[in-house]
């Protein structure tokens, strides 16, 4: 619960990024409501957050902003191959969100770049933080880390604090991601690294703090 009269002394904005179905609205959930859910639905629209916490006795509130669907259209141009995943219907054009359309007979997707573009700069303009998630029992999750950096990197600040996540650790059995190559990779990009449970609420908590208290640190 929030004490609704207390003075904010800070707002930081930080965005959750990833391929879709890598668990970013629950880990949102969990942290925001402290609730989880096993059949999800994928979002639509863009939606934030927020949780009002106390570091170094100041008053910050995380305004923690959920991809909420653009992720799918990222899908389609980052990985033409696999767009199949997006298309819900049988019809030869499938209209999808943001002015993008796939036409199955010569199987093409036809974007609007500049909108998808506007909707892009939008999401990243103010972060300070972004978490970068993927599904340790889906290896491709983790292939495409380095191209969601990259698209962070084109539109986010210089100086935004970035942390990797990789969520589902309670599915060990099913661990297609070894700790030792996602800890390689956040040393190289010198990123924070976590590996978390939305479901199991492990290390969610933590998560948010130590980038939360990160930014702090640089700000302050
Ligand atoms: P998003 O598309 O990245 O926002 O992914 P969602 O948060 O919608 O999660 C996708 C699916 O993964 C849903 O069925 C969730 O219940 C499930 N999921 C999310 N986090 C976890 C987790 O930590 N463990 C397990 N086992 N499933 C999870
Ligand atoms: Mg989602």
């Amino acid at each position: 619960g929030g004490d609704f009269n207390q003075k904010i002394d800070y707002v930081f904005k930080v965005v959750l990024i990833g391929d879709s179905a890598v668990g970013k609205s629950q880990l949102l959930a969990r942290f925001s409501r402290n609730q989880f859910s096993l059949d999800s639905k994928a979002t639509i629209g863009v939606e934030f957050q927020t949780k009002t916490l106390v570091i170094d006795n100041k008053t910050v509130k995380a305004q923690i902003w959920d991809t909420a669907g653009q992720e799918r259209l990222d899908f389609y141009l980052l990985l033409p191959e696999i767009y199949n995943y997006c298309v819900f219907s049988h019809q030869s054009t499938v209209s999808c969100s943001f002015h993008a359309v796939w036409y199955a007979e010569t199987d093409q997707f036809i974007g609007s770049p500049i909108r998808y573009r506007a909707v892009t700069s939008a999401y990243y303009r103010g972060a300070v933080g972004a978490m970068l998630v993927y599904d340790m029992t889906k290896r491709q999750s983790f292939d495409n880390m380095a191209r969601w950096l990259e698209e962070l990197r084109g539109h986010a600040d210089k100086n935004i604090v970035v942390m990797l996540i990789g969520n589902k650790c309670d599915l060990g059995s099913l661990r297609a991601v070894p700790t030792e190559d996602a800890q390689e990779f956040a040393q190289r990009e010198n990123l924070f690294f976590m590996e978390t449970s939305a479901l199991e609420s492990t290390n969610v908590e933590t998560a948010f703090l130590t980038i939360l208290t990160e930014i702090y640190r640089i700000i302050s």
